[in-house]
């Protein structure tokens, strides 16, 4: 059931359902707390100090205070963001009352007039399918749960001709808990992103621009329960501040979807100058991209991170090759993953405005890769001779320069410390 035909109602608690897979054992215990800050991010203090309550297969939020409602704002932030939120199966704000059949019927006879004026202005007579789902928890409840579902819609039914019962596939469902804490009502279901719990599947550190791809190639990650830490490069002073305040709002918004990823810069440009001044031009951007790589493991090495990530699209352009990634991954003492090798271009763009990534990437700043580009960059690299090339290098001393350029960067305001921690770890040479 779409839910953006749906009324506000007053809501006084939120009803989570999270996928059990992968939220097993210890994971359970993480993914719970990534998902509650989710929520809480979502709601903005609406419960002033939240309680939950952890039942199998799902969390029930309720206010600090009782009488505490959601505000129309606080639902909106859920209805738009919990469909990207990892591992949530669904969400429904909902009605939270005493365990007795006369507080069940006050919230339902006072919402449903609101729920059917909305739903009769999208949904065609034809397609007025009604049923309720009572879900009883609480045997001690004296009526049984289809006893509960008939008395209702008796009068439902009998008031609103138009309204066909279909327990199937309704349109209109109104979904019942009965549990021993109380009842919990609801009307709409805003389903999420699916996928496993933020932190259940290992950590990566993935290589951010500020394009459209990587954004998409860190959250497809994510979205499987990987932890993501990120990496930029930048060819400082040669490309601006700008592209780095633009990778920590990227990163901002992919950390919404997990714990607070790290943003590590470095400045690419003491290997970029000799490169362009020691090495073939048409294999420039491959000689970057090989750099990059191993900046990148040394980094990722020293967080402990078991992948790289980057958001490399077969053919999209010259460095994507088959061909260059195998050069490119040459260089590379660690696994290389690309979750959108495959992708097509608007189905990444889809993703990247889901997600809040894409208004960041259309905003045009110089990127580190475009500084001393060549004019005719080489699709198919020879290896032997990419290697040959770079023999021309001092690459101890010309990684040693990036890296003692590396810092880390805050997300919230932009400040960066150097990583001098990076100074003493071994090259993969
Ligand atoms: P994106 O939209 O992600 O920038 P792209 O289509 O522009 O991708 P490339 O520029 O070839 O593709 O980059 C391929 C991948 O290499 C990127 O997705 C990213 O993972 C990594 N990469 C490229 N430039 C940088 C950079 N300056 N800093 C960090 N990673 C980079
Ligand atoms: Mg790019």
């Amino acid at each position: 059931m779409s839910s953006y035909w749906q009324p506000i109602l007053p809501y006084n608690a939120v009803c989570c359902r999270y996928s059990e897979i992968g939220t097993k054992g210890r994971n359970r215990g993480v993914f719970i707390r990534h998902m509650n800050e989710g929520l809480e991010r979502c709601l903005n203090g609406a419960f002033g100090k939240p309680h939950f309550d952890v039942e199998r297969g799902r969390v029930y939020l309720y206010p600090e205070n009782e009488g505490m409602e959601l505000t129309s704002e606080q639902v909106d932030a859920l209805r738009r963001e919990i469909p990207a939120l990892p591992g949530i199966a669904s969400v429904s704000p909902g009605w939270r009352c005493k365990a007795t059949l006369a507080d069940l019927e006050e919230y339902i006879w006072r919402t449903f007039p609101v729920v059917y004026e909305a739903f009769i202005k999208v949904f065609p007579p034809d397609q007025r399918r009604y049923a309720m789902r009572v879900n009883r928890c609480d045997k001690r409840f004296p009526m049984c749960s289809r006893d509960i579902e008939m008395h209702f819609a008796e009068r439902i039914l009998a008031e609103h001709p138009d309204l066909k019962l279909d327990l199937k596939t309704p349109t209109l469902k109104i979904c019942v808990d009965l549990r021993p804490s109380g009842i919990f009502v609801d009307y709409e279901r805003i389903a999420g992103a699916g996928g496993l719990p933020a932190g259940s599947g290992g950590t990566a550190l993935a290589l951010l621009s500020g394009g459209i791809d990587s954004p998409v190639a860190c959250y497809e990650m994510i979205r499987r329960g990987t932890y993501v830490d990120f990496i930029t490069f930048h060819s400082s002073p040669y490309t601006p501040e700008a592209g780095l305040t633009k990778i920590c709002d990227i990163a901002r918004v992919l950390n919404h979807f997990q714990h607070r990823g790290r943003v590590v810069a470095v400045n690419l440009l003491p290997l970029q100058k000799a490169i362009r001044d020691n090495c073939e031009e048409k294999f420039r951007t491959v000689h970057y991209r090989r750099n990059m790589m191993r900046l990148a493991s040394i980094v990722a090495n020293y967080f402990g991170s078991e992948a790289l990530v980057t958001g490399d699209n077969l053919g999209q352009v010259a460095s994507q090759t088959l061909t260059n990634m195998r050069v490119i991954e040459d260089a590379c003492p660690m696994m290389i993953l690309r979750p959108l090798l495959v992708y097509d271009k608007l189905d990444i763009i889809a993703v990247a405005e889901k997600i809040g990534t894409f208004p960041i990437s259309q905003i045009q700043v110089p990127d580190s890769c475009t500084v001393f580009a060549p004019v005719g960059p080489t699709t198919h690299a020879n290896l032997g001779a990419v290697r040959a090339d770079e023999a021309k290098l001092d690459l101890p001393v010309l990684l040693r320069e990036c890296l003692k350029q590396t810092t880390i960067m805050s997300t919230l305001n932009y400040a960066a410390h150097p990583f001098t921690e990076l100074q003493e770890v071994p090259l993969p040479l």
